[in-house]
């Protein structure tokens, strides 16, 4: 047994990004300035978005998104019970009512027959999440809002470098937001961005994002800016920093082979758990996609052994194997579960994984031997609480 802890996730972060932070205290200027602006230019040429809004987080990015679409009460707005927290309690937080779909079985990705199914004429947008990274189907998606006249706001946050049918997500007919959260892809310690290709709601979003002061107000204390500003609007405080930026300029030239690693970890545990009876392992998609590998989530199948979910990450605990719990679905939590007072059986496929799904170490600096260690750790568990 291995004699350290091996974490579900950590960040890849190296002298690059240490010395650029490093600067940005030096020069003075810690918070939104030139390297926020570098960042999202890069961000926004690397998945080819036409307007990127840099944020303190993927949470802001949700919550501004929403309000500039002007969600009111009454509003209904479909997304996954296989989704984090924010997902849904920003739909709550801006007068929405949250209408979830059910998700497929394989893939954990939101089924569009389902969403389908949750059309009313009270509907206004879809929030489809790329679970794990991979790319959720989204043409049928996209007719479906057409059909409906509903926007489609992707929840990016497991998606910096995921492809569909050979677009990057951030490019597509849409609004993404994406996460910098540390278990992330990549990191900017905490950020966000939101992608769209419509300009008034990119400027909508970046009024709200800092105090609805017009553009360049953060400009206002330097040399090329002017110390008088202007109120367009009541505005949120959710601005990215440069120490921030800073180190999301040396994290994202570094995707393409973090993405790399990752599949390469998971391609070791789907051969190294084929023959393993009591896990189901994730499925990929049958359209062309870059999946991104943020997570690698078997589901356990707990009929076969004789401990259920939360214990089998105790055991593996004792191993000294990290995992992380993507996702409890929605109606499971006790607030969603008073407020929306949806039962299991209209949700049978999150639910059924909800008790079942955890997620295993994968990061991009995790050696062979850590992957393997993962390997030895599941299997013993298994082998010990199989009935
Ligand atoms: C991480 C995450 C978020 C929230 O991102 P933050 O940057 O932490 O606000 C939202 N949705 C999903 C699916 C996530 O994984």
């Amino acid at each position: 047994m291995r004699t350290t802890f091996l974490p579900f996730s950590t960040p890849s972060l190296a002298d690059a990004e240490i010395n650029e932070v490093v600067d940005s205290l030096k020069s003075g200027w810690i918070t939104t300035g030139p390297k926020v602006k570098r960042f999202e230019d890069a961000f926004r040429a690397y998945v080819g978005a036409p307007f990127a809004v840099p944020l303190s987080s993927a949470t802001a990015g949700l919550h501004l998104t929403l309000l500039a679409l002007k969600i009111k009460e009454g509003d209904e707005i479909i997304t996954t019970p296989m989704t984090f927290a924010s997902t849904v309690s920003m739909i709550i937080l801006c007068g929405g009512t949250p209408v979830l779909a059910d998700i497929e079985p394989g893939t954990l990705n939101i089924d569009v027959s389902e969403v389908r199914k949750k059309i009313t004429p009270a509907t206004r947008a879809i929030i489809p999440v790329h679970f794990a990274g991979q790319s959720c189907d989204m043409d049928p998606l996209f007719a479906l809002a057409r059909e409906h006249n509903l926007t489609v706001i992707e929840d990016a946050a497991h998606a910096a470098g995921t492809e569909y049918k050979g677009r990057r997500i951030g490019s597509l007919d849409s609004i993404s937001i994406f996460s910098f959260h540390p278990n992330k892809n990549i990191t900017t310690g905490e950020g966000g961005m939101v992608c769209t290709a419509d300009e008034t709601l990119a400027e909508e979003i970046s009024l709200l994002k800092f105090h609805g002061m017009s553009r360049e107000a953060w400009k206002r204390f330097a040399a090329s800016g002017t110390p008088n500003y202007d109120i367009l609007l009541p505005g949120f405080k959710y601005n990215m920093m440069d120490i921030q930026a800073a180190i999301g300029i040396h994290q994202l030239p570094k995707l393409d082979g973090f993405i790399d690693r990752r599949k390469e970890i998971a391609g070791f545990y789907n051969r190294e758990f084929a023959d393993v009876a009591e896990l189901a392992l994730p499925t990929y998609a049958p359209y062309e996609q870059r999946h991104a590998w943020h997570l690698y989530t078997p589901l356990v199948k707990v009929e076969k052994l004789n401990i259920d979910r939360d214990r089998f990450m105790e055991e593996l605990k004792k191993h000294n194997i990290g995992s992380g719990l993507h996702y409890k679905a929605i109606h499971h939590h006790s607030y969603y579960r008073d407020v929306l007072k949806i039962a299991d059986s209209e949700l049978p496929n999150a639910s059924y994984a909800s008790e079942r799904i955890l997620s295993l170490p994968l990061f991009p600096n995790m050696t062979d031997e850590d992957a393997a260690d993962v390997v030895a750790a599941v299997k013993e568990v298994v082998r010990l609480h199989r009935r």
